[in-house]
């Protein structure tokens, strides 16, 4: 479906028991789809996606798919946010780099899960959206920055996890460098056609292995700010 990249601006804040219905079968198609990790799927009920859309798509929010966010970028699929956050096998107090904050759903998932983390977001106008927005001071344990993402964040590394939620043409070296040993990045690799999703673990300071999952459609990550 073609959707313009035409918002009325709005949100609407009220977390209804209609909304949350949906939500709950959200996270039985999820689970239908292969996820399998409880606190992902508890953070999903959780989190109400449609806080972080425009009201146009208020009936649409928990529908599996992805939607604009404005500045040509989406809220990725939930099916995707929960590919990406099971491989990320997430524990309490992580410390979790995320690069592409967009709409700062994702991030807000991690927070949920009870992971530190850190987002860093290349577009000025949706990093300042998110951070205003009222729902991100529910969860503390997130900061989020300005800059390249491919630049990671060297003073705050090393990170446990890395999850990248644009598509990265190659894997970003200086990432890995900023990862724990025994960390994972997980980032969708590829070009416009079409990523496969790797998951990356820190064998050593220079030894990592590659897993290789399925193939995964993402906006791009693009260098330099905006
Ligand atoms: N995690 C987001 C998904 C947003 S789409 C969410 O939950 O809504 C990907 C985002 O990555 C876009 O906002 C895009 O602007 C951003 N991005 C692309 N390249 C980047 C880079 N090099 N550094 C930081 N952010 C980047």
């Amino acid at each position: 479906m073609y959707f313009p990249d035409y918002f009325c601006g709005m949100r609407n804040f009220e977390d209804t028991w209609r909304h949350k219905g949906m939500r709950s079968k959200l996270v039985e198609t999820l689970r239908e789809k292969g996820i399998s990790d409880e606190n992902v799927l508890n953070a999903i009920e959780k989190v109400p996606r449609h806080f972080f859309m425009d009201t146009a798509f208020d009936d649409l929010a928990y529908q599996d798919r992805a939607f604009p966010i404005g500045e040509g970028q989406t809220i990725s699929q939930p099916y995707t946010v929960a590919y990406q956050t099971q491989l990320l096998e997430i524990k309490a107090f992580d410390k979790v780099l995320e690069i592409g904050t967009g709409s700062g759903y994702q991030a807000c998932i991690l927070a949920e899960m009870g992971a530190r983390v850190f987002t860093i977001e290349r577009q000025k106008k949706l990093y300042d959206s998110f951070k205003t927005f009222f729902f991100k001071s529910n969860y503390p344990a997130i900061k989020s920055f300005y800059g390249d993402g491919y630049e990671g964040l060297p003073t705050y590394a090393p990170f446990d996890k890395v999850i990248v939620t644009a598509a990265a043409p190659y894997i970003p070296e200086k990432l890995l460098q900023q990862l724990k040993i025994g960390g994972y990045m997980v980032v969708p690799v590829g070009g416009r056609e079409g990523q496969r999703m790797f998951r990356i673990v820190k064998k050593g300071d220079d030894h990592y292995e590659n897993e290789v999952y399925d193939n995964f459609s993402f906006v791009p990550m693009l260098g330099g700010k905006k």
